[in-house]
């Protein structure tokens, strides 16, 4: 049995506390690792490391850090395969699935590559009688970030790149579930030359996070993961005087209106609905055609794609559409979810529960599940599912699909497909979401522009990655200058007549 560790000073450290969370196999079930569980005590220390490390950090030319940030991109790239391989062991997500996780944490580390001229001040010339301001961004100190299970390898380095490239040092808490990918990444970061103790990566489950928030060196949280734990963070962290953006859960609506290509409307779908097995924050759950004709229609082409699909585990070949779920809990949330929605009067067409695989009977497997004739009063509308399941609520008139999308309490993600370019744009502008897609299932947007959520998919202010990221992880201090008179009187040597 593996035992991992923390990485601490540029070393992996054994834990002490004695208490350990298993990493699961989720495609068979069985324990593959156990994971060091840290004391208050050992987060306290590994901060105070932090805190000692980052001084010669931040102080550091900016150049010189985004030289780091340069070889991390490059040994990312280099250990591409090894790091996708370590994603898709831990959560189950196919290969490829998992090169794109760590595809698009990198793209950020390379947007951090030109950290420094995000870092530049402001500067104001003679904003009065010989008086300049400038302004400029330092590091806060120590921050932490907490991430999820779902992306193991693109979320850490949403944290990560931008906090060190400002110059602070951080606290990573991966999730218990998946902390391999976070380990091995600190791992590439002290090779691309990132001084020890500067990425501490400590384990643990709700008693480290806890000690996280009440420690007074950390001044800033970065959270991704469900709502309810959003919230709680948000909170807990501001209550203690920290800066924080906590980015929550969603249940992301795509409107299909009758002149959309159906065809691209559901192939969107189903990449959009069950890869990755639906565990996505940008995952679309919902599906919402406008029309009788339009929802008929998008069925009988749903249903073919969804029965073509291949559940197995990624090491099942090239042709495995998506893997398992990422614990036996979650499995039976989702097949209850499911169970409710049969009890609450939804159409399920397409049934996943009691998916079975041969050779893997106690992997956490569900089949995907197409539900037509959704309510919003129902629990598979309210919940965020998170699994392979996709339902259909159907609507008369794009007024009806928009009300539906912006009275949803989460605002993660939407997407619309049409071949209307002003109802597309009227879309865009006036839906209270996010990240907006049009006849584009998942936007998240690129690395060099922001991405986060609205309603009670975040907290807090300013988005993940970049140019926010920048804000987020800078405080502003801004100088008024003002020089009075210096030698250049006293040194005046015209001939002056006497008084
Ligand atoms: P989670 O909320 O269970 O866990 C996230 C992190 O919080 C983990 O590190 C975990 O150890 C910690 N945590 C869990 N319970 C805690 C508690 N009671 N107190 C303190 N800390 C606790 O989320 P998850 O299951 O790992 O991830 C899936 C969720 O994340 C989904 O809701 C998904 O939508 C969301 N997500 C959101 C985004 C986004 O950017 N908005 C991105 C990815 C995932």
């Amino acid at each position: 049995m593996q035992e991992l560790s923390h990485y601490i000073n540029g070393a992996h450290v054994k834990g002490t506390s004695g208490r350990f969370a298993d990493v699961m196999n989720p495609a068979t079930g069985e324990v593959q690792a156990r994971l060091p569980l840290a004391t208050v005590e050992e987060l306290n220390d590994a901060v105070a490391k932090a805190a000692e490390a980052q001084v010669a950090w931040g102080a550091t030319n900016p150049q010189r850090r985004a030289r780091v940030m340069m070889k991390f991109g490059q040994l990312i790239n280099d250990h591409m395969d090894e790091l996708a391989e370590l994603v898709s062991r831990e959560h189950g997500k196919t290969l490829p699935d998992a090169r794109g996780d760590v595809q698009r944490g990198l793209e950020v580390v390379e947007v951090c590559m030109g950290g420094p001229a995000m870092l530049k001040g402001e500067f104001t010339d003679d904003g009065g009688p010989g008086i300049d301001l400038y302004s400029m961004r330092q590091p806060l100190g120590v921050v932490a970030g907490i991430t999820p299970f779902n992306f193991p390898a693109m979320i850490p380095l949403w944290k990560m790149a931008p906090a060190l490239t400002c110059g602070n040092a951080m606290i990573l808490k991966p999730s218990e579930r998946c902390p391999s990918t976070a380990l091995r990444l600190a791992e590439l970061l002290q090779e691309a030359g990132l001084p020890d103790g500067v990425l501490q990566v400590v384990n643990g489950d709700k008693a480290v996070v806890d000690a996280i928030l009440d420690n007074d060196t950390i001044a800033a949280v970065g959270f991704v993961g469900s709502t309810p734990i959003a919230q709680y963070i948000y909170g807990r962290a501001a209550n203690n005087g920290k800066r924080a953006q906590c980015f929550g859960g969603a249940k992301n609506h795509m409107i299909i209106m009758p002149d959309a290509n159906l065809d691209m409307a559901a192939d969107a779908l189903v990449g959009a609905g069950y890869g990755a097995a639906g565990e996505r924050c940008m995952a679309i759950s919902v599906a919402v055609p406008v029309g009788k004709d339009t929802a008929d229609a998008l069925i009988e082409k749903l249903i073919p794609r969804i029965e073509k699909l291949k559940v197995g585990p990624y090491t099942g070949g090239d042709d495995v559409d998506f893997g398992p779920v990422i614990t036996k809990a979650s499995k039976d949330r989702i097949t209850g979810l499911i169970d409710s929605g049969v009890a609450q009067g939804a159409s399920l067409l397409i049934d996943g529960r009691g998916f079975e695989l041969q050779g893997y009977e106690n992997g956490y497997f569900v089949g995907p599940s197409l539900f037509d004739n959704v309510t919003p009063d129902m629990d598979i509308y309210k919940e965020e599912i998170f699994g392979p399941v996709l339902s259909q609520v159907r609507t008369d008139s794009y007024e009806e699909a928009l009300k539906l999308t912006m009275d949803n309490p989460y605002g993660n993600g939407t997407a619309i497909y049409t071949a209307d370019g002003d109802t597309a744009r009227d879309f865009a502008h006036r839906v209270n979401v996010g990240m907006v897609g049009i006849n584009f299932p998942i936007p998240v947007p690129l690395s060099y522009h922001t991405f986060g959520g609205w309603k009670k998919s975040a907290f807090g202010d300013l988005n993940q990655y970049g140019p926010d990221a920048f804000r987020f992880y800078t405080k502003t201090k801004t100088v008024t200058a003002r020089w009075f008179s210096g030698i250049k009187d006293g040194a005046a040597l015209n001939f002056k007549a006497m008084d």
